[in-house]
């Protein structure tokens, strides 16, 4: 059983669904609402528990309702959450999403994962040096994601950079990563590249090896060598949400079995995540997945 430590978000997304949107200053009656359990990091933890890992998430949440509401989540998918820090009077990180006419409209509050520090990572050191592999997302301070890099390098354990949502970062930040794992777009911001570079010459000069992901079409990746293509596999899909997280996950679980395993393992993951609602809605167990495989 591969042991994961995702270092990164947890938050609660807040989905109203309206038949247009409110003008400023106007109270209007939504359709339906819903909360969702999200974040990157969560989101990570979870699919990587489900695959068979043992998962331990480095995170932080409010003192507010959500926050135990996420834990017990985390919990309840077999996620470690005793390196998750409580923030006082800090809320939880938010998305407030409404929904109308295949629109939406987005507002995020970072809450508690603006608090995540470096000191947090200190803390989860010994498990982060037995660790099989490192996920680490964007949606948390920088300065965390790089203290996450350099702890993760110096003990020679692998650590995944998902470069989402996209920054720029410092070539020598990226250089502790063993692995970056951006879409095209992510890529071109990450090297402040022109978004119409190609993606393949992107990844040439990208100064870490890269897995690159190309919705249905599958993920490119590239140690020393020339960029290879593994095909994305061929599902009926209906949601993308969590694709990304989905696929971080696997290559992370499976990437003890060399990098080309993980990549198709991955994609095939993916792959059933987008054939069910939500981000976690299709996060495929490991039975699922070594059906698809077989
Ligand atoms: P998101 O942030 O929405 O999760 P992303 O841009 O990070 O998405 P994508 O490239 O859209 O990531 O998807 C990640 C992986 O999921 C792809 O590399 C692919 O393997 C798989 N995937 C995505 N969409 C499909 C699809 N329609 N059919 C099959 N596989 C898919």
């Amino acid at each position: 059983m591969p042991r994961i430590v995702v270092v990164g978000s947890i938050n609660m997304d807040l989905v109203t669904v309206a038949q247009r949107f409110p003008a400023p200053g106007e109270t209007l009656l939504g359709e339906r609402f819903l909360s969702v359990h999200g974040g990157k990091g969560g989101n990570q933890a979870v699919a990587a528990a489900r695959l068979g890992a043992e998962v331990h998430m480095v995170g932080a949440v409010g003192d507010d309702a959500f926050a135990t509401s996420m834990c017990e989540e985390l919990k309840h998918e077999g996620v470690d959450i005793s390196h998750v820090a409580r923030i006082e009077n800090c809320s939880s990180g938010t998305a407030s999403i409404t929904v109308a006419g295949g629109e939406n409209e987005i507002v995020v509050v970072p809450g508690a994962n603006a608090h995540l520090q470096p000191s947090h990572v200190a803390k989860a050191q010994h498990l982060i040096a037995s660790a099989d592999a490192v996920l680490v997302q964007m949606e948390i301070p920088l300065e965390t994601v790089e203290a996450t890099l350099r702890t993760a390098h110096a003990l020679r354990v692998p650590v995944i950079l998902n470069p989402a949502p996209a920054q720029r970062l410092p070539t020598e930040c990226l250089q502790l990563a063993r692995y970056i794992t951006p879409n095209q777009h992510e890529l071109a911001i990450l090297l402040g590249a022109d978004a119409d570079e190609d993606f393949l010459s992107l990844m040439r000069r990208a100064p870490c090896p890269v897995v690159l992901t190309r919705g249905a079409e599958g993920a490119w990746f590239r140690e020393e060598s020339e960029p290879q293509h593994q095909a994305g596999f061929a599902v009926d899909a209906v949601d993308s949400t969590g694709a990304g997280d989905t696929f971080n996950a696997a290559l992370a679980v499976f990437l003890h079995e060399g990098l080309a395993v993980a990549v198709r393992k991955a994609c095939a993951a993916a792959a059933l995540s987008v054939t069910r609602l939500g981000a976690r809605g299709g996060m495929p167990h490991r039975t699922q997945l070594e059906t698809l495989l077989a």
